[in-house]
């Protein structure tokens, strides 16, 4: 058997962050009718941050949280935990759909991200940050070129930069691919532990009064007289003001929300604690560097508290047609192969390293590869969803817009195009898959050809749609 397939033989289908000794109960489910002032569905970052700013603003609000399966069971409990202040996903995403607002979003960004910290400390919520800033590397001339042109600029500009050519590059992380390497080390950017800071949200939320439901579905919503609505879950019915829609890349009941976001499957993969002497033969462990590299399919690993390495995106990253979310998309063999066959690729003398854990997530990818704030019925619902693969640090700012779209201390950032503009819709099937999977295969080839973008890709660069997640 190759090695990088006998490397994933012991792997435990289960995101490494929910395997720890700390995670809470599973709170029991809602089984009466209730009423509250406003009801939250879902129990990921959007929903957890949603509560807590409603609560800070507003201590006596009346909140419901309810939960499909177990809070940290979407997105927010399997991603790769990269903190990042980014609100809009770069700056030419940024500049394409939201000109002249791009200082506005840095600042609000980096304030989120201040506001975000701040915040555990003052709950005392272990989310095992490491301010490790961003580091970017390129494997290939042509990202090099990029690289370096972006580093020039932002040098310029009087961002704190380091380039580090292939030598100093690989003195920090040795690894044969490396041609040169760009890190970010301003602001607040970093790694945490994404479970972490779910759980200790959830505890900080039962503290302070809001009831919480986990196995808790919602299957439809409706208005309920002038200005109450009424949300269906299994044998009972909520009564609240208003709703927050915190379901992500969920199939939701709202259409409004299903042409806005499709769900791409993305694969992560943990290694075991790596021994001294892997360690020493990477050196990466000096730096601890939260990693991505210069492609269109790019991966994204960093390290862990315990020394392990988890490894995500690349070309395993996958749209089903129908915008397919069952469990047939979540444990296939070939994903999780490529993953290690790349993760050896990038680490040779790794060789011998086995893999602990194995999981996949859906990433709610919207047409402008950002946040999308929404409301429906008369403002009494709104929604905020499609982080588009950047949401550990936005989501708090996506609950922010939430809350204040339903009418809780609104301030001048609903006034922004990045709240106000429409994205475009996601097309119907077949045309839907049929475009993201000619994208992909367009992307692909791109990364093999020294990033060298085919006629697909420069059309959709036109009209900015040639992006992965
Ligand atoms: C594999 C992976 C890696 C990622 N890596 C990063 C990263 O390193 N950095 C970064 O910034 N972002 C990353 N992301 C994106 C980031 O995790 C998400 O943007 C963020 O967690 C979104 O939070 P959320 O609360 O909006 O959604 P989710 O965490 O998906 O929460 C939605 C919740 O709603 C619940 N729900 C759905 N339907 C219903 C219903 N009908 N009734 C009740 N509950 C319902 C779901 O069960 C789920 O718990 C990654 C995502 C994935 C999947």
């Amino acid at each position: 058997m190759q090695q990088h397939i006998e490397a994933l033989n012991d792997s435990k289908y289960c995101p490494l962050w929910h395997d720890q000794d700390v995670r809470p109960d599973t709170l029991p489910p809602l089984r009466e009718d209730a009423s509250c002032e406003l009801l939250i569905v879902g129990g990921g970052f959007t929903g957890l941050w949603a509560a807590l700013l409603l609560k800070e603003r507003q201590p006596d609000a009346d909140i419901i949280l309810i939960e499909k399966t177990f809070i940290a069971d979407g997105a927010s409990g399997r991603n790769g935990g990269f903190l990042s202040s980014s609100l809009a996903h770069g700056e030419t995403n940024t500049d394409y759909h939201f000109p002249g607002e791009a200082d506005q979003l840095h600042e609000l960004g980096q304030q989120n991200l201040a506001e975000l910290l701040e915040t555990l400390e003052r709950y005392h919520i272990d989310a095992r940050y490491e301010k490790v800033g961003q580091l970017e590397v390129a494997t290939n001339p042509a990202s090099v070129k990029t690289m370096r042109a972006a580093y020039e600029a932002e040098k310029a500009r009087g961002d704190d930069v380091v380039w580090f050519d292939q030598e100093a590059m690989r003195a920090q992380v040795n690894s044969p691919t490396y041609l040169a390497g760009f890190w970010h080390r301003d602001g607040h950017d970093g790694v945490i532990d994404p479970a972490r800071l779910c759980w200790g949200l959830k505890e900080v939320l039962l503290k302070l009064g809001v009831r919480i439901f986990e196995g808790t579905a919602l299957d439809c919503i409706e208005t309920d007289g002038t200005d109450r609505m009424k949300a269906s879950v299994a044998g009972a019915v909520i009564h609240s003001e208003r709703v927050l829609m915190a379901t992500n890349g969920f199939h939701s009941v709202l259409r409004k929300i299903r042409k806005t976001v499709i769900p791409v499957w993305d694969y992560q993969l943990a290694t075991e604690p790596l021994n001294e002497e892997q360690l020493e033969s990477i050196g990466w462990h000096k730096s601890r560097h939260a990693i991505d590299n210069h492609a269109n399919m790019f991966h994204y690993y960093r390290f862990t508290q315990d020394n392990r390495i988890t490894w995500g995106g690349g070309g395993a990253v996958r749209y089903y047609f129908n915008s397919g979310t069952g469990p047939d998309c979540a444990d296939i063999p070939e994903r999780f192969e490529q993953l290690s066959r790349e993760f050896f690729e990038t680490f040779p003398q790794l060789k011998g390293l086995k893999f602990s854990h194995r999981w996949s997530g859906i990433i709610a990818t919207s047409s402008r590869f950002c946040m999308v704030p929404g409301v429906a019925h008369n403002g009494r619902v709104a929604w905020t969803v499609g982080y588009t693969g950047l949401g550990v640090g936005a989501s708090r700012f996506g609950a922010r817009i939430g809350i204040e779209l339903l009418g809780y201390q609104p301030s001048d950032i609903l006034k922004m195009q990045f709240v106000t503009k429409k994205p475009l819709p996601w097309v119907p099937e077949p045309f839907r898959w049929l475009g993201v999977t000619i994208t992909q295969r367009a992307l692909v080839k791109a990364d093999r050809n020294n990033g060298k973008r085919g006629l697909w890709l420069q059309l959709l660069d036109k009209l900015n749609l040639g992006f992965t997640c």
